[in-house]
């Protein structure tokens, strides 16, 4: 049994100005990264943990989940797939942000 992230989510929100936040322009930013096969991975059928991204936002508009991009995209509308080793790099570059805007959280770990 190995404990590994399950969720994760980094929010960005220095882009963000109160007041303008909805819908001036200025919005906040999160990515979830969530663990989709830990089934497979309990059975042994998985080895490495992987995890699909989702990207929302604050904002009144609303934004691919799967690129990021708000208002109308031309992505291929599937999931980004990373490895534990991205989720955990993408943390550390939330904490080391200069802005203290960033920020980054496990919010769920299961044990496989
Ligand atoms: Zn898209």
């Amino acid at each position: 049994m190995s404990k590994i992230i399950k969720k994760a989510v980094v929010s960005d929100y220095r882009d963000s100005i109160a007041g303008k936040s909805s819908n001036g322009g200025c919005y906040g930013y999160w990515t979830v990264y969530r663990l989709f096969h830990e089934d497979e991975l309990r059975a042994g059928l998985e080895t490495r943990p992987q995890y699909e991204v989702e990207y929302g936002t604050i904002a009144d508009f609303d934004c691919c989940k799967y690129c990021g991009k708000i208002g109308s995209c031309i992505c291929d509308r599937i999931p980004q797939i990373v490895t534990e080793e991205r989720v955990f790099e993408a943390l550390s570059e939330a904490e080391e942000h200069p802005s203290g805007d960033v920020h980054g959280e496990i919010l769920e770990y299961v044990e496989v």
